[in-house]
């Protein structure tokens, strides 16, 4: 990065810092993930010069006959991957993704179903701030108060009494796999079309561990950064009859010029999900979760649903004596970074709420397993239980910044290891 050390040393100054960040520390946000050299190369080549709003072949700017390689090989290579009949690529996000989905499928103040943002759902899928509440007749269904799992009656007897346009499936915050076709079925009996946001599992599905979304949905959408491990941005899957309302709804319906350098990342990452590798690394994911999960249970942690089938674990904190602010600043304390949580029926407020999410992916690519999982998951218990104990707390710290010593991150085509005692 020498360019930009010597232009201006107070952004490289910055980026070093996150760097440093990242190597020492265990990144067990949920949604994060560490993207492969190649993606983060191509993310930095000099296609974010190139203006081509439209799509390959039918571009309303000139000199678009590279770029259209790269749209067309990220295409492609999501449609063999998702086994989908359409692929649109330019979602700059998540979000915008299911905006666009929402202005393909929905005229405003249409009725759509989606799930409570405190059971798990997301932001798009109508909060009251967010556009997509602003827009639409959202109504929510949650989950069961005694499993914490979704509570498909619910679902059922909502879908009959709005008759929604569209359903939404899929969630930012549920640790059990989501059974695509029980939300098929209900769609189908009310006359609604189903959307599943696959944002966090998205990963999960493209290596076949878990359930696929693709044969029942009407649209799909993911995030490329989550599971997937790809640049920051979003997809949208669809059958061939929704693609010219989908395209549209993407450009020029919600967007303008797509960020090439980005897709060009998105065609690297959807290579790299087709390898035999990229099952083993979602699988181990899994695995990895399980295990941390149990160590949870056994230092008597209360998990939402018991447990977790997929990447992510959400824990209430409240069940070891503190908040969710206070457990993630312990954490952070120790080199642990996570996030806080609401939990369903919580009792206390989202700025402090009861829950901490904790995910796999990250560590997973960093290299570690079951044998890392179960050290990380102890240290983890102590911490919660004793968070005001400096000693421990540093000596925690210390065991983090070691292990992080033996796995690295890859880093623009190199991995990159800490070295010892170098890192603060
Ligand atoms: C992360 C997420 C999104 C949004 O992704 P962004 O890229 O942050 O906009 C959408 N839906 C769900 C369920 C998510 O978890």
């Amino acid at each position: 990065m020498n360019y930009l050390k010597q232009q201006d040393p107070k952004l490289w100054a910055a980026v070093v810092g996150e760097l440093q960040r990242q190597l020492d520390r265990l990144a067990m946000i949920a949604s994060e993930n560490y993207t492969s050299g190649a993606v983060m190369q191509a993310c930095g080549t000099l296609l974010t010069n190139k203006y081509a709003e439209g799509y390959p072949g039918k571009r309303y700017y000139g000199g678009c006959e590279f770029v259209d390689v790269a749209e067309d090989l990220a295409i492609q290579r999501a449609k063999e991957l998702f086994g989908a009949e359409h692929a649109n690529v330019q979602p700059h996000s998540g979000a915008q993704a299911n905006m666009a989905v929402y202005l393909a499928a929905l005229k405003p103040g249409d009725p759509v179903l989606g799930m409570s943002l405190t059971h798990g759902g997301h932001l798009t899928h109508g909060m009251h701030l967010n556009l997509s509440g602003i827009l639409y007749d959202f109504h929510n269904y949650g989950v069961r108060c005694e499993d914490q799992r979704i509570d498909f009656d619910e679902v059922a007897s909502l879908a009959r009494k709005h008759k929604p346009k569209l359903i939404v499936a899929g969630a930012s915050a549920y640790p059990r796999e989501i059974p695509h076709g029980r939300f098929a079925e209900i769609a189908e009996e009310v006359g609604a079309k189903l959307l599943v946001d696959m944002a966090h599992y998205g990963g999960l599905v493209a290596a076949g561990v878990h359930d696929d979304p693709l044969p029942v949905a009407d649209y799909v959408t993911a995030t490329t950064h989550k599971t997937l491990r790809g640049p920051r941005g979003g997809i949208i899957l669809c059958k061939a009859k929704y693609r010219k309302d989908v395209d549209r709804a993407v450009f020029p319906g919600t967007q303008g010029g797509p960020l090439m350098h980005v897709i060009a990342g998105k065609a690297v990452c959807f290579r790299e999900a087709l390898e035999p590798d990229y099952k083993k690394y979602a699988q181990q994911v899994i695995d990895n979760a399980k295990v941390l999960a149990d160590v949870f249970l056994s230092g008597g942690l209360r998990l939402i649903t018991g447990g977790t089938d997929n990447h992510l674990i959400l824990a209430d904190a409240t069940s070891i004596g503190l908040t969710g602010m206070s457990a993630t600043a312990a954490l952070e304390s120790c080199g642990v970074t996570i996030n806080k949580n609401v939990i369903p029926f919580d009792t206390r407020k989202p700025v402090d709420p009861s829950g901490i999410r904790f995910g796999t992916p990250a560590l997973t690519t960093r290299g570690m397993g079951c044998d890392e999982m179960r050290s990380i998951g102890t240290w983890i218990i102590e911490a919660l239980k004793s968070p005001d104990d400096e000693a421990l707390l540093q000596r925690i710290r210390g065991q983090v910044s070691e292990l992080c010593g033996q796995f690295p991150i890859p880093v623009n085509g190199v991995d990159i290891v800490p070295i010892q005692g170098a890192l603060q």
